[in-house]
């Protein structure tokens, strides 16, 4: 059996957070809000440290280590936010940190994770199982893992943010929440469920990599090809088991996106609200605009998870 986390461990992650993570702003558009007839509150974790929502969930996770587990240290496995999550979360801390990165992750961060002081070790990941990788460095140097989202105090540390959403703008109707491995999700609808009770939660995924839609609707964890799309930060083939077991009961509905649809989110946010947000950080606007959701009159919550794209990057997408 599962011990899966409860609103009250979501809202002890928050203490443990309170000083070290900021509370992001969430901010208006009246054009959204026109163009869709809705009131749209955007929780903009792009602001967060580290650029994106999971510090929440890293900086929790090692808050409760030992102080046996605090002197071994941390490891985990990510190209992306999670490593830079963990690494400043343990720079904080004074906890050793290893992690396990693809040899062909964009340099910019494997220099990022380096530079919060980080121990990184790449590997071919056509060659090798990361996951398997990482438990068998964590026996072996007696380190701590902390994957990227199967993990109930990495839930509990994500579902802050929708915490500090709803505690500053009230009930909402509905909730749009970025979906890769589902922690974020997960941990928002623990927070919704208890805060906005008649609050309805979607999952938001790339149309490329729909796992976790077919799992939901199925009622079984699919696992698919890394699809190919430029929301990096939800390149997962799978649900993990806590995620899973809580998007299953406590979401409404898993939808997706397309890429097209995340860039001209993108350009939205960039030129109407004057901000980045990665491609993965736009699911939730993306969905708002084209799933066909009812949201007329309605007081919606979208939930934008990062603001981490290379600049050049992003000058591509938005001239493509
Ligand atoms: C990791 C990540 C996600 C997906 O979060 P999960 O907990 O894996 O579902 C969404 N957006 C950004 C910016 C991320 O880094």
């Amino acid at each position: 059996m599962l011990n899966l986390p409860t609103y009250d461990d979501v809202t002890a992650a928050a203490a443990r957070l309170k000083g070290h993570a900021h509370q992001t702003p969430v901010l208006r558009s009246r054009t959204a809000d026109e163009r869709l007839g809705a009131s749209l509150f955007f929780k903009c974790e792009n602001f967060q440290r580290m650029g994106a929502f999971k510090f929440r969930g890293a900086f929790n996770a090692l808050s409760k280590f030992s102080a046996a587990q605090k002197k071994a240290g941390v490891i985990t496995f990510s190209s992306g936010n999670h490593a830079q999550a963990i690494a400043l979360s343990a720079r904080i801390l004074g906890i050793p940190a290893t992690i396990l990165m693809p040899q062909d992750a964009p340099q910019a961060k494997i220099d990022a994770t380096r530079g919060y002081g980080a121990e990184v070790i790449l590997f071919d990941r056509f060659q090798s199982d990361r996951e398997a990788m990482g438990r068998e460095l964590a026996g072996q140097r007696g380190l701590t893992l902390i994957p990227p989202y199967d993990h109930p105090d990495v839930i509990a540390g994500a579902g802050t943010a929708a915490k500090e959403l709803i505690d500053e703008v009230g009930s909402l109707d509905l909730l749009l929440v970025p979906l890769g491995g589902g922690g974020l999700l997960s941990g928002s609808a623990l927070s919704a469920r208890s805060l906005s009770p008649q609050c309805k939660v979607y999952g938001v995924e790339p149309e490329a990599g729909n796992d976790g839609q077919q799992s939901f609707r199925s009622g079984a964890i699919v696992h698919i090809e890394t699809p190919r799309t430029i929301a990096d930060g939800a390149q997962t083939q799978h649900l993990g088991q806590y995620t899973f077991a809580l998007i299953r009961r406590d979401v409404d509905d898993v939808l997706t996106a397309s890429d097209v649809q995340l860039v001209e989110a993108m350009r939205f946010f960039a030129e109407r609200m004057k901000m980045l947000a990665e491609p993965t950080g736009c699911l939730g606007f993306a969905a708002a605009c084209h799933a066909g959701l009812p949201l007329a009159g309605k007081r919606v919550g979208i939930i934008v998870s990062g603001g981490n794209v290379d600049l050049r990057r992003f000058g591509e997408l938005l001239a493509s």
